[in-house]
This record gives structure tokens, C-alpha cells and sequence, in this order.
């Protein structure tokens, strides 16, 4: 940096400041300073507040202004308040230095601004859950919607990259499978808030960032994308294509520094994935709970899980919110889990292996941030050596088993398939082990010098060893690794070994045990000589030493033989520093080369820990594998499962038969008799049948569900202004839009937040639209057993040729008087007319008065109905209320 004038150090500072809070406006700035990052002027006291760190201030050309600072070592519990939980922008201004007529000064350039959806490897980060930034680009507008919506979405921080084109009302389920930590728009929709896309925005409360599409030349590689069906995005001009531009705009213009070389990201095809819409990924609170602390607990996700590392744990997370259609997926993978179902010791080996190494997503993805340090590389190579391990212990356990009987024909087919999708490393693992010296503990302690933060050839002065301390240094890489580093090895040893002999020789001459040859930084060589000679002044005398100082108890001097030496052994120990790094950086860039297929085997293993998850789950907690046909004997909830075992109780299993002309089945029955659990178990079932799971039931046959749909526990959306019917109609719209004859539909109470007679009317008019119009499975579960009569399927009329489809269910309670009653929570084929609401609210604890005001209400009800209590008023209130008056 070529600057006109040399200005004062803290104008300078105070210069660089200003500029950046002008360039960059909507962020926080931190600059570094030394040892700090430091917040300046407004910025500072807002900051302060914000993390509750003292403010102070500091003197500039004679005024004060407002500071703040931290520690660098607190930089990543500061970014999660002020980026995570905040949600603002941090712009990191790191300092370079620069040298203006041989005078040090820092260049303080923003290196990267930190942002919800950018975060790279902060230890905030939760490593069981993706942190996906998405860029959505909406379509040309037709008849005021855009016609179709191009998505990208990256997880920088595991290299996981996607993209898929949608329809615009698919975008609210994209959103919440998806659940991005921020999203990405042009710039030119932000004058357009009427635009179509905010409304599908309306559900979430995701961050939303803006950035200019420029026509840019692609950061992608150029090799074919890879994709999940084979096509290519077809030309540069779809909107899928055009998000993955927006996105990686963004990504350049906050990455900076550390913006990675991408790979192409692996295209999502909707028609090969079951789409659960936004309310059923809620409502079966598939990946978190719907309590209002939304964590994890009791969700079916937390339930089923029992993966073994994170990249498993996030596969699973995302298998559960897209489940496959693909037959031949579901198979494939099913036979895996069934492969280790039958061998439990075999099993039992693969995952403890599996544990052993770190997470290869996230490590691949330091190195290509060039965030990687030296034990990087050993966790890689690591990685490569278990890859090949597992390889061995394939072919051993099937040896072994070859042994003791024949093998079925394509026994060990699903492991060998899967198994065979790896690549062979092992020539990137050799050529890191020939490089790193073999004590990871070590090494990792003793990387001096730190790959994220390269020596500037300028700095040599200051990163001089203490040459009296080079022997007993350990160094990070084999020096036999190469001649340049083997030669500069020799050189140093041949200078060392040099030293003792000086040092040894001055001993005897001057007959001084005690005299050392030493350096400092500030002082450079020095001759150091202890109480007990220093006094003889034995080496004033010679004009080689030069006396440099003394204390009471010691004596340096300047001796030319020693600074000359030490010199040389300094420079040759800090070219073996930067040849170390040099090959570090040589190391990487063959790991960056290997990117790809690093994550390609992570993949595998990935998949493989989920399999084997499965293969655990289905063993604890008795799940069976289904078969892709309709019927599923004796299912069960796992969650609602789970949580009855954990108070003793068990749960009643439920049989559920469905086929073309018998897949809409209707339940009554009473409040807390288990309807809702049956919907959602049904729908639970299908999940996991779909992402090559165990399912929880004696028997199922399930054939493919391409969406999911579910109208279940709605709540108040008061913030919006939406009462509890409305969301429920909401949903009911969508469904009825949406469902297809391979759809799964369940419906719990539908119109039951109006009047009876409005609910009822609507009621039957979903029912009627899915059996005509939808043709989909569905389970609905009412209290209006009217609609037994509305549909024609009760004893006494059948067969009304529209309803055929139609079957009725129902559970029941045993009644024993008294308030004493049990529910059966089986199901059985019928309807039952009494909901039992007042028995239950009589267990909730309505007072005895409002009780009996209630009982006897009801009775009239039974008896008379509404229609007549104007004309009978006075006996009205004396029946219902006599006990009061
Ligand atoms: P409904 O929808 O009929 O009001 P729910 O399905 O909400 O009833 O069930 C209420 C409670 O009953 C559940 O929280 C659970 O504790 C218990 N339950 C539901 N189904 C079963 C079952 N099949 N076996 C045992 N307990 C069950």
C-alpha cells in the first residue's frame, strides 16, 4: 500500500476506522487491534450494551470517543450473541502489516463480515445441524405469480450445497424443510413489497438479506454437475441457475478472504422426494417439538435418533424432512439396515469405528476456507486410514462367515454396493504420513506457527527463535519429507552441534562451567557467565567479548563468533519454519484437489451411520420392515410410545387397513382416546418407511406417499392476526388444492373452530373432495358423527355409489360410572356418538355446580334439541339449572 503521507499512528488507526464503518454501513465493525478487536464511536456503546463488556474511551487528536474491546480469544462467544442470537452483521477488520519508508504501520482490511447464514467454523456452531444459507430467485410474473422459483442453498461451514426449482406455493414447505438461518433476494425485490414471494415468507421469521446479481464468471467448477437424476441444468438462464448466482454473490461479497472454491451443488428432483408440507413438519413435530421452546425433545427426530457422528446426524434430519419415493432407493436401503439388523458384533465394530473419526464435511471445508491447521491433516488422514479399515473389516467378517455356512446369493450385496461407492485415497493418506511427524497430541501443541495466519516475509525480525531453545524444538513436519527440507534439517543440526562445541570450548578455555550462549529478542546473541566467574573478569581482558550488561548476579557480553552463528542457526531454524509451512500449504492444496472425493466417501459414511442407526433403532425399540402395499398391523407411535414407557404405561397398538376402495377411514370417539395419536402415528409410519427405516408395528405394507398433508393442532396465530378457524381453513385450502391420489391425508377435527352447523357443512364438503376430486388416503378423526349419516354409511342406508370409499372407526371408553372410566385406545370398526366431553371435563375439574348446569343441559339437548327452548324458556332454565335455583 502506497501512501502519500506517513500519518501519525493513531489517525492512521482512527482513518482506516471511519472508512470502514462508511464502506460498510450495515454492519457492526470490529477492528483488530494487536491483541483486541475494538469498537469505536456509536458502534462502541451500542456494542457494549449488547455484550455487556465495559466502555471506556480513548484520545484522538485531542477529543475523546467512545471504545469498547475484547481479547481475541473471545471472539466466538461474542459472534454467537451478536450474529446467532442478534442477528446483525459483523464486519472483521483484521490488521496487515505495511511498511511506509521502513516504518511498520497495519494495514486494517475487512478480511470477512460474519452473518447468520456465513458462518465458516465458529465453535458456536451446532455440529448435529446444518447452518444453510438459501438464495431464492423468483421467476418471470404471470397473472401476478411468478411461474417458477429457482433455489440454492449451502452450508458453509460443511461444504453440503443444493439447489432445486419450485413452485411459488411450494416455497412456505421449502422454508421449513430447508430452515435456513437467512435468506438471500435480489436487491431489486426489495422495491417490490407486494411482490408474490413475501407472502410465502408470511410463516417464518427468517432473516432476509439483499444483494445485487451482477453477471459474474462463475466461482463453480467446471465439471459436470453432479446431480440426483442425471440432468444438467440446462441453460445458464433458469432461475435455479440464477439463485445459485445470488448465492454465491453473497457468499464472495461476505467470504472474502475465505470465500472457497464451490463445487457444483447436487440438484434436487421433487418428483424423487415425499413433500410434507410446512404444517405437517410442525404438527408431527418431525424435527422439533411444538412446544413454544421449539428444541428437539419428544420430537420424532430426537426419538429415532442413534447416529453415531454428525454428519449422520444431520443426514438424518434432512432423509426425515424430504423422505424418498424412490423404490428402489427405499430397498436399497432398507436391505442395508436389515444386513446389520442380523449381525450385531459386525455391527457393533463398524459404528465404533465410525466414531472414531471427526466430522470430514467440516474439515474439508476448513481447508478450502484455508481456515485448516496442521492437525487437519492428521484428522484427514485419519478419516482415509478408517475408510481403508473399513474396507478390511468387510472382507474379513465375510471371510469369517463364508467359513461357517454358504452365503445366500447377494447376501452381502446392499454393504458391497454401498461400500463400493468410495474412493481410494490412500495415496493422499501416504503422502501426509510421510509428511507429519507422528504425535498428533504433540503436534498439535507445537504448530508454531499457525497455517491461517501465513509469515510475512517482513515479519523475520520478530519471528526470530531463541536460538538457545532451537534444539529442544519440535517441529510439525518429517524433515526427511523433502531434499529442501532434509538439506535445511542438516544445515541446522551441522550449526547446532557447532554451537555446543563453541560453547564447550569457551567452557574450557576460561575454565567458566556456567557460560552459555544465549539470545533474547531485543538483545539478540549474547555470552551469559554466572556470579560465580563474572567476578574474575576473565573475559574483559579479551577484546573478542564486549561487555553488555551486568547484575548482581550475572554477566552478558557481545561476542562476534556466537551472534555470527547464532545468526545462521536462527535464519536456518525460521527457513525450516516457512519450508514446514510451505509444505503445509503443498499438503492442502492436494487435500483441496481431493475435495471432491473426500466428501463423496463422507457421503458414503454418512449414509452408512444413518443405516446403521436405523438397524440399532429398530432392535431397541422393535420395529419391523415394511413392504411398499397398504396396510400397516398393529402400529404404534414412537414418540407418544417413548413418553408412555418413561411413566410405566404401555401403548396400545393400532391396526390400520387401507385399500382402493377403502382409503378414507373416518374416527370418532371420545376426547383423549387416542384419534389424533392414530393420525399421527399413521403418518409417522410413512416417514420412516420412506427414508429406509424400521417402522414401529407387527406388520406394514405401505406403498409410496409422494406428499404429505396433515391438518392437526392448529393454534391461535394471533401476532398475525389469524384465529384458530382461519389457519385451520387455511390449511384445509391447501390440502384440498394439493393432494394427489398417492398423497397421505390426515385430518383431525376439521370445523371444529365454528358452529356446529357451519363445521359440519364443511366438514362434509372436504370429505366429499377428497373422495372425488383428491382420490387420496386419508384418516379423519370428528366429533361430528353426524356425518356418518351424511355420508350414507350407516346401517340403515349403503351403498350411496359417492362414499363408497368411505370407512367408519372409532375407539371407546369403558364407562364405570361415576367419573371412573378407562379408554381402550383401540380402535374398532363403527362410530361412536358419545365424545365423553363432560366426563373429561369432569376430570379436569369444572366445579360440581358447573358440572351438574352441564349434565343437565345435555339431557335437554339429547332429548329436545334447540329448536324449541325459546317457546319453553321457564322449563329450560328449570330443568337446566334447578339444582342452583
Ligand atoms: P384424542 O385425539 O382422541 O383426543 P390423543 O391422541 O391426543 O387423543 O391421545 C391422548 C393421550 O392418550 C396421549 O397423549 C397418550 O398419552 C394417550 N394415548 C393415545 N393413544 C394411545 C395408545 N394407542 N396407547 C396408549 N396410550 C395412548
Amino acid at each position: 500500500a502506497k501512501l502519500a503521507k506517513i500519518p501519525k499512528p493513531t489517525t492512521f488507526l482512527s482513518a482506516q476506522i471511519l472508512a470502514n464503518l462508511k464502506r460498510f454501513p450495515h454492519c457492526l465493525l470490529l477492528t483488530r487491534v494487536g491483541n483486541f478487536y475494538e469498537s469505536y464511536f456509536d458502534q462502541a456503546v451500542e456494542m457494549s450494551e449488547l455484550l455487556k463488556i465495559k466502555l471506556t474511551s480513548r484520545k484522538w487528536n485531542g477529543e475523546r470517543v467512545a471504545m469498547c474491546g475484547f481479547p481475541l480469544a473471545h471472539l466466538d462467544k461474542y459472534l454467537k450473541i451478536l450474529v446467532q442470537e442478534e442477528k446483525r452483521f459483523v464486519a472483521l477488520c483484521e490488521e496487515f502489516p505495511v511498511y511506509f519508508d521502513n516504518i511498520k504501520e497495519f494495514e486494517r482490511r475487512i478480511a470477512r463480515i460474519v452473518t447468520p447464514g456465513t458462518l465458516i467454523d465458529e465453535s458456536f456452531l451446532n455440529p448435529l445441524e446444518n447452518n444453510y444459507l438459501l438464495a431464492i430467485s423468483p421467476g418471470e410474473e404471470v397473472d401476478n405469480a411468478p411461474q417458477s422459483v429457482g433455489l440454492a442453498w449451502i452450508d458453509v461451514s460443511t461444504g453440503e450445497f443444493f439447489s432445486k426449482e419450485c413452485k411459488l406455493h411450494n416455497i412456505p414447505d421449502e422454508l421449513a424443510r430447508i430452515a435456513p438461518r437467512e435468506v438471500v433476494l435480489d436487491t431489486s425485490l426489495k422495491a417490490q413489497p407486494k411482490h408474490p414471494l413475501f407472502s410465502a415468507f408470511a410463516d417464518t421469521n427468517c432473516l432476509v438479506s439483499y444483494t445485487t446479481l451482477i453477471p459474474i464468471q462463475s466461482t463453480l467448477e467446471q465439471e459436470p454437475s453432479s446431480t440426483v437424476d442425471g440432468q444438467d441444468i440446462d441453460s445458464p438462464m433458469t432461475q435455479e441457475s440464477r439463485a445459485i448466482d445470488l448465492l454465491t454473490e453473497f457468499l464472495q461479497q461476505n467470504l472474502l478472504d475465505h470465500m472457497p472454491r464451490l463445487d457444483s451443488p447436487l440438484r434436487e428432483n421433487s418428483q424423487e422426494r415425499m413433500q410434507i408440507d410446512l404444517h405437517t413438519l410442525q404438527g408431527l413435530e418431525i424435527r422439533e417439538n411444538s412446544a413454544y421452546d421449539g428444541g428437539s425433545k419428544g420430537s420424532l427426530l430426537s426419538v429415532i435418533k442413534r447416529t453415531s457422528t454428525s454428519g449422520g446426524a444431520r443426514l438424518l434430519a434432512r432423509w426425515l424432512c424430504s423422505p424418498s419415493t424412490s423404490i428402489s432407493e427405499i430397498n436399497a436401503r432398507q436391505d442395508v439396515v436389515a444386513f446389520f439388523r442380523a449381525r450385531t458384533h459386525f455391527r457393533v465394530d463398524v459404528i465404533n469405528s465410525l466414531k472414531e473419526v471427526d466430522d470430514l464435511g467440516r474439515l474439508c471445508q476448513k481447508f478450502l476456507l484455508g481456515r485448516a491447521v496442521f492437525s487437519d491433516l492428521v484428522s484427514i488422514r485419519a478419516s482415509i486410514n478408517m475408510w481403508n479399515h473399513l474396507g478390511k473389516m468387510i472382507k474379513l467378517e465375510k471371510d469369517l462367515e463364508g467359513r461357517e455356512r454358504e452365503f445366500r446369493a447377494g447376501e452381502w450385496e446392499p454393504l458391497d454396493a454401498l461400500y463400493r461407492r468410495m474412493v481410494d485415497l490412500t495415496h493422499l493418506s501416504e503422502r501426509i504420513s510421510n509428511a507429519v511427524i507422528d504425535n498428533p497430541d504433540e503436534l498439535v501443541e507445537n504448530a508454531e506457527i499457525d497455517a491461517a495466519e501465513p509469515i510475512q516475509s517482513d515479519d523475520i525480525v520478530e519471528t526470530l527463535p531463541e536460538v538457545d531453545k532451537v534444539a529442544c524444538k519440535k517441529w510439525s513436519i518429517n524433515h526427511n519429507f523433502s531434499p529442501k527440507l532434509k538439506a535445511l534439517d542438516d544445515a541446522l543440526q551441522q550449526l547446532l552441534k557447532e554451537k555446543d562445541e563453541l560453547e564447550q570450548n569457551l567452557r574450557e578455555k576460561y575454565n567458566a562451567p556456567s557460560l552459555t550462549l544465549r539470545s533474547a529478542s531485543g538483545q539478540g546473541m549474547f555470552l551469559h557467565l554466572s556470579r560465580a566467574r563474572r567476578d574474575k573478569k576473565l573475559l574483559d581482558a579479551d577484546p573478542d567479548f564486549y561487555s553488555i550488561g551486568e547484575s548482581q548476579t550475572t554477566k552478558s557480553y557481545i561476542y562476534r563468533r556466537w551472534t555470527q552463528l547464532g545468526t545462521n542457526i536462527a535464519e536456518t531454524t525460521l527457513a525450516l519454519s516457512l519450508e514446514e509451512k510451505a509444505v503445509f500449504d503443498q499438503l492442502s492444496l492436494e487435500v483441496i484437489e481431493c475435495a471432491h472425493q473426500l466428501r463423496q466417501n463422507a457421503q458414503v459414511i454418512d449414509e452408512l451411520d444413518v443405516l446403521l442407526s436405523f438397524a440399532v433403532l429398530a432392535e431397541d425399540m422393535n420395529f419391523v420392515r415394511q413392504e411398499l402395499t397398504d396396510d400397516i398391523t398393529n402400529g404404534r407411535h414412537p414418540s407418544v410410545e417413548m413418553g408412555l414407557l418413561s411413566s410405566g404405561r404401555q401403548f396400545t397398538p393400532n391396526t390400520v387397513e387401507m385399500t382402493p376402495t377403502s382409503n378414507i377411514h373416518i374416527i370418532t370417539g371420545p376426547n383423549m382416546a387416542g384419534k389424533s395419536t392414530f393420525l399421527r402415528q399413521t403418518a409417522v409410519v410413512a416417514i420412516l418407511a420412506q427414508i429406509g427405516s424400521c417402522v414401529p408395528a407387527d406388520h406394514a405394507r405401505i406403498s409410496i406417499v409422494d406428499k404429505l398433508f396433515s391438518r392437526i393442532g392448529a393454534k391461535d396465530d394471533l401476532f398475525r392476526d389469524r384465529s384458530t378457524f382461519m389457519v385451520e381453513m387455511l390449511e384445509t385450502a391447501d390440502i384440498l388444492n394439493r393432494a394427489t391420489e398417492k398423497s397421505l391425508v390426515i385430518m383431525d377435527e376439521v370445523g371444529r373452530g365454528t358452529t356446529v352447523r357451519d363445521g359440519l357443512a364443511i366438514a362434509f364438503a372436504a370429505l366429499h373432495h377428497l373422495t372425488t376430486v383428491n382420490k387420496s388416503r386419508c384418516l379423519f378423526a370428528t366429533h361430528f358423527h353426524e356425518l356418518a349419516e351424511m355420508v350414507g354409511n350407516t346401517d340403515n342406508i349403503r351403498g350411496s355409489g359417492v362414499f363408497d370409499n368411505v370407512r367408519f372407526y372409532c375407539s371407546d371408553v369403558d364407562d364405570a360410572g361415576e367419573g371412573h372410566f378407562t379408554y381402550s385406545y383401540k380402535l374398532r370398526p363403527g362410530i361412536n356418538r358419545d365424545s365423553h366431553g363432560l366426563t373429561v371435563a369432569r376430570l379436569a375439574g369444572l366445579p360440581p355446580a358447573a358440572m351438574d348446569v352441564a349434565t343437565h343441559a345435555l339431557s335437554w339437548l339429547r332429548e329436545k334439541g334447540t329448536s324449541d327452548i325459546e317457546q319453553n324458556y321457564d322449563n329450560f332454565l328449570k330443568c337446566t339449572l334447578h339444582s342452583i335455583l
